[in-house]
């Protein structure tokens, strides 16, 4: 049966009768041995009353029987599967050992109807119905298998006490009644008994069922959270990457022209606040053009990443390297004066100029001009670029290979190429 509810499949009913026949069988197995102690004391209460072979014979019966019950409830519960399918057959073996224990405790009365009637005789018979009563503990679970042991028990008693006691008129019937009515007691007792360990009995198992689902579903959880985990670091990673590339060149890995126009506007704003020095540098290589002419763009290419390579290492860990564009590179040179950006750039000439590369087994070297400029109060970032730019072509014009300085616009610096 499928609960909307908790979304599961509930224990069908046959699930559970066989679980509770099979709580029976355990609870058989369980006091078999336990029954074998009424049975000693009655036969030692007739010891004397009753021939010895007689008491021997009933005790062995006895024994037998209740031996036998505990056996085929020991069978029943260590087959490996549970009671389910076949589950008709151990009903039926259960049900045919409640009715023959049930004719077994009726030869009880065979036993007492040999004695003489007394007092003693109907003590014997509340102890017998008390013997009854223990019985429940072990059959009444399912009511119709106790109902046929004490039909069973009670067609034996009857049948005796009418064929033995009636030299007793009167006392018979009475019996048989008070049997009846306690007997009828019994039953309420077991069909009570019956729907609570059915209940108990289907709860246990629904609830089994429950916390296997709730541990599929836990698990599922987990699967989930996992993956997630592990997409978000790949997506942290993606991110990471992707920032990487959107501020990056891709040829010469240094900042590319978008980011360094950030990083200048920041640069800018921090001089219009603190007011510390800020100069501009803007590299562009000599005929490159003919680099390319010569040697095959893809060696230009390689030429325009080692002098990224070059130029990074001859500026301090402060400074902003990036490709402004073609084979133009620029500089951001933060906390130095126009004195000190020329040492810079004419350092970064040198060094690049001392660079050498080959191609087709021959080597040439490349020069570059550079234009300088320092903020001025009250200057904007496309003002500072715009000298620095004024200053490179100066430097073109006045033969390249050269540094020149936009605040002044006098050439600093030329040497031959
Ligand atoms: P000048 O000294 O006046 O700067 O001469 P130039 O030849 O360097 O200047 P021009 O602007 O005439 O040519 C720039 C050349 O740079 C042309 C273009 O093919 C080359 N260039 C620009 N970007 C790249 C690049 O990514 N790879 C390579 N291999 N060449 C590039
Ligand atoms: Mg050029
Ligand atoms: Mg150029």
């Amino acid at each position: 049966m499928f609960d909307p509810m908790i979304g599961v499949e509930r224990v069908p009913a046959r699930e559970v009768d066989a679980a509770l026949l099979r709580e029976q069988f355990d609870r058989v197995q369980g006091m078999m041995l336990m029954a074998m102690l009424p049975v000693l004391l009655l036969g030692a209460i007739h010891i004397g009353a009753v021939p010895a072979d007689r008491l021997l014979v009933w005790v062995a019966l006895m024994a037998a029987i209740l031996l036998l019950r505990r056996r085929n409830a020991r069978r029943m519960l260590l087959q490996p599967v549970p009671v389910s399918d076949g589950y008709r057959r151990e009903y039926l073996i259960e049900w045919g050992g409640a009715v023959v224990a049930g004719l077994g405790w009726g030869s009880c009365m065979w036993l007492l109807s040999n004695g003489q009637i007394d007092a003693l005789f109907y003590f014997r018979l509340m102890f017998l119905a008390g013997v009854c009563a223990i019985s429940l503990g072990i059959t009444g679970m399912s009511p119709r298998i106790y109902g046929s042991f004490l039909a069973a028990m009670l067609l034996a008693t009857t049948g005796i006490v009418y064929t033995d006691l009636s030299r007793e008129p009167g006392a018979p019937a009475m019996f048989v009644g008070l049997l009846i009515v306690f007997f009828g007691l019994l039953m309420s007792r077991s069909v009570a008994d019956s729907r609570l360990a059915r209940e108990r009995i289907e709860a246990r198992m629904n609830q089994a069922l429950l916390v296997q689902r709730l541990r599929e579903v836990v698990l599922e959880q987990q699967g989930i959270q996992l993956s997630l985990e592990a997409k978000s670091a790949a997506l942290e990673r993606s991110n990471i990457l992707l920032n990487e590339l959107a501020i990056h060149d891709g040829l010469t890995g240094a900042y590319n022209r978008g980011h360094v126009q950030e990083l200048l506007r920041q640069s800018v704003a921090r001089y219009n606040r603190y007011h510390q020095a800020l100069c501009v540098m803007l590299i562009d290589l000599d005929h490159f053009k003919q680099v390319n002419d010569d040697h095959g763009h893809a060696v230009g290419d390689e030429v325009l990443r080692q002098i990224s390579v070059k130029a990074s290492a001859c500026l301090r860990e402060g400074d902003v390297f990036g490709r402004w564009g073609g084979e133009e590179f620029i500089a951001l040179l933060p906390n130095i004066d126009l004195n000190g950006a020329t040492d810079v750039a004419e350092r970064l000439r040198l060094g690049i100029m001392e660079l050498k590369f080959y191609s087709a087994a021959r080597a040439f070297g490349v020069t570059t001009s550079i234009g300088v400029s320092q903020i001025l109060d009250g200057e904007t970032a496309e003002s500072l670029v715009d000298r620095a730019d004024a200053a490179l072509y100066a430097a073109k014009d006045a033969g390249r290979n050269c540094v020149m300085l936009a605040n002044e616009l006098s050439r600093q610096t030329r040497t031959a190429a």
